[in-house]
């Protein structure tokens, strides 16, 4: 949608990450008049975003198509008041995060692979952020002797081939706070690769410059994991964003949530995985919604992802399918979910398969 400014932005400032942040909307009555419809419409939202305040950049905003609360663009960043009131079952930890801590700012849950938490400051407050219960406490950057710690616990655990540096938004860290993190985690021998996970390139890819993606290339081979859920996020900017870091030599892949009311159909979620393969991103998971505390209402059922993905099954490149998966409560980490392809076993005891085309065929033993 076309925003209504009282000062029309020029089109340096629109393409200057900064200027997007420095502008992020944070009230309802900025999005109402951005948008250019009656406060009214969002007095339902107001006790949500005062658990779990609005923020949004002016671009994100203006992807939305429609004024109406049950815009995909606008159900992704305007509190709900489902958040507060349909959230049975929910927890604000699901992942045991917390519990599988070893040294503060690090999540050690597999054998060969640790996640690093950078701060939590983001572009946006996704309204489906499975951290939100963190938001309101402030978490900055990891001091030295921070750093030094997960270093030495690197170092002792050299089964750990892999860091996700991960936040909040890593790529919303000051400059030289970045370059201290990549530099400090580098410094490990037994460290191969870097994994960054960051919505900057959907929500503020304004931000995204080529000095950013050198940042990231200055230590181990640097993969980045996006955070795209509906086609309509794709866009110019974010095309820009994305040729910085795949010329800088960033390997990209995305990370989708299922959200209902959002992207929970084959044929959005379809447009959504193969248009990201245009953009030299690669879908890597389709997150089933973790049951957090203030992120009920965007749950489908387990039944509803694995119908949506056989749908898709042989119908999109192989390319462009993704891998749907969800985490096991209390930590005990991810699980793949497959659509069922096995009918049942023939006569001779071969297994007999639904083939894409909806054809059965028996795979001879
Ligand atoms: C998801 C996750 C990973 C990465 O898992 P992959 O399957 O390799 O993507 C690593 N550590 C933690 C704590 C995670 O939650
Ligand atoms: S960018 Fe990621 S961590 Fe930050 S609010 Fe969105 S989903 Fe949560």
């Amino acid at each position: 949608m076309k925003l209504h400014f009282t000062e029309e932005p020029s089109l340096s400032q629109w393409w200057n990450g900064r200027w997007q942040l420095e502008h992020a909307v944070t009230t309802l009555e900025e999005v109402a008049a951005l948008l250019g419809v009656e406060v009214s419409l969002f007095d339902s939202c107001r006790k949500a975003a005062e658990k779990y305040p609005l923020f949004v950049t002016p671009y994100y905003l203006s992807l939305a198509q429609s004024a109406e609360l049950a815009d995909p663009i606008l159900r992704q960043c305007i509190p709900s008041d489902a958040e507060i009131t349909c959230q049975v079952g929910g927890n604000p930890d699901a992942l045991a995060e917390d519990a599988y801590s070893p040294v503060s700012r690090l999540v050690h849950r597999y054998t060969d692979r640790a996640l690093f938490v950078t701060g939590n400051f983001c572009a946006m407050h996704c309204r489906h952020c499975m951290r939100k219960r963190d938001w309101c406490k402030a978490l900055p950057p990891p001091t030295d002797a921070e750093l030094d710690a997960v270093v030495g616990y690197l170092k002792d655990h050299s089964e750990v081939r892999e860091v996700l540096v991960s936040g909040g938004d890593p790529l919303m860290l000051p400059e030289k706070d970045l370059l201290r993190i990549i530099k400090a985690l580098s410094s490990v021998d037994t460290v191969e690769i870097l994994r960054f996970g960051s919505r900057v390139p959907c929500v503020a890819p304004q931000v995204v410059t080529p000095r950013l993606a050198a940042v990231l290339t200055s230590g181990k081979p640097a993969w980045l994991a996006t955070h795209f859920n509906h086609p309509a996020e794709l866009t110019k900017e974010v095309s820009a964003a994305c040729d910085y870091f795949v010329r800088g030599g960033v390997t990209l892949v995305n990370q989708s949530v299922l959200l209902k009311g959002v992207n929970d159909n084959a044929e959005i979620l379809g447009k959504l995985f193969t248009s990201l393969l245009k953009y030299h991103i690669k879908p890597y998971y389709l997150f089933h919604g973790d049951p957090i505390e203030g992120a009920m209402h965007f749950r489908t059922g387990v039944d509803a992802g694995l119908k949506i993905m056989n749908e898709l099954r042989g119908k999109i490149s192989g390319l462009a399918l993704p891998a749907y998966a969800f985490d096991l409560p209390d930590g005990n980490g991810k699980i793949r979910l497959q659509p069922e392809q096995i009918l049942r076993f023939d006569e001779n005891g071969a297994p007999v398969f639904r083939a894409w085309n909806g054809k059965e065929v028996a795979y001879p033993n």
